[in-house]
């Protein structure tokens, strides 16, 4: 099954005209090793992940394959050199200090860890993220820790504003011209994110099935 739902997946991805490579993250929190193994079965090679502890378990057990990791949940600054150590990606980063520990905890032997600013785009009290006005203060000076590379921004935009917040991504990342990463689009809503200019979506329900 989760093969035939990757396949399903990808095909909407491709039905969408786009000018730049589209990759899937397979959203793989609460799932287990068997059904990430399924997925890899089927080809799948980005995974992201939410709560640092479980991933750990899963990065272990999959580490003879050369799967690519994304931290995607809240960050507490307590976690950072776990994530530093064990992700290839982190998308979640909201603020400096979180970066600085970040590029000051990452083995340089493992080469940058490559880094998205999550986006607060509808400004929501639960979200975390910067607000938009404060995105530019922060871009040069992550942009010079040695140990990342900045790479764009993410969000997760409210359900009902969706194709307003991709929009106002797309004119974000416009103004950047060295950044080449937007991730946004999920189960729901992949389809708009890729025609607004998303490289990478997200998608753990239309994949894995409902969580429980
Ligand atoms: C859970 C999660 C997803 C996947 O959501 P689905 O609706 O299951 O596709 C994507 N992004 C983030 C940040 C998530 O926490």
């Amino acid at each position: 099954m989760i093969a035939a739902n990757l396949k399903r997946v990808n095909l909407r991805i491709d039905s969408i005209e786009h000018h730049h490579e589209v990759q899937l993250i397979a959203v793989s929190k609460t799932r287990s090793n068997s059904e990430i193994q399924e997925a890899v079965n089927a080809g799948q090679v980005h995974f992201g992940e939410n709560y640092l502890q479980e991933s750990l378990d899963k990065i272990s057990f999959f580490k003879e394959r050369e799967l690519i990791w994304h931290f995607i949940g809240p960050i507490q600054s307590n976690k950072t050199a776990l994530i530093a150590e064990n992700f290839d990606w982190v998308h979640s980063v909201d603020r400096l200090k979180i970066a600085k520990r970040l590029s000051d905890q990452r083995d340089p032997s493992l080469g940058k860890l490559n880094i998205l600013i999550q986006i607060n785009i509808d400004e929501e009290q639960t979200k975390s993220g910067l607000l938009l006005k404060d995105v530019n203060e922060i871009i040069s000076e992550v942009s010079n820790l040695p140990n990342l590379s900045l790479r764009g921004f993410m969000c997760i935009p409210s359900p009902e504003n969706s194709a307003k917040s991709f929009s106002e991504m797309s004119d974000l990342i416009s103004k950047y011209p060295f950044l080449d990463t937007l991730s946004m689009g999920m189960s729901s809503d992949l389809e708009l994110a890729i025609q607004n200019g998303a490289t990478l979506v997200r998608v753990g329900t239309d994949i894995f099935g409902p969580r429980s």
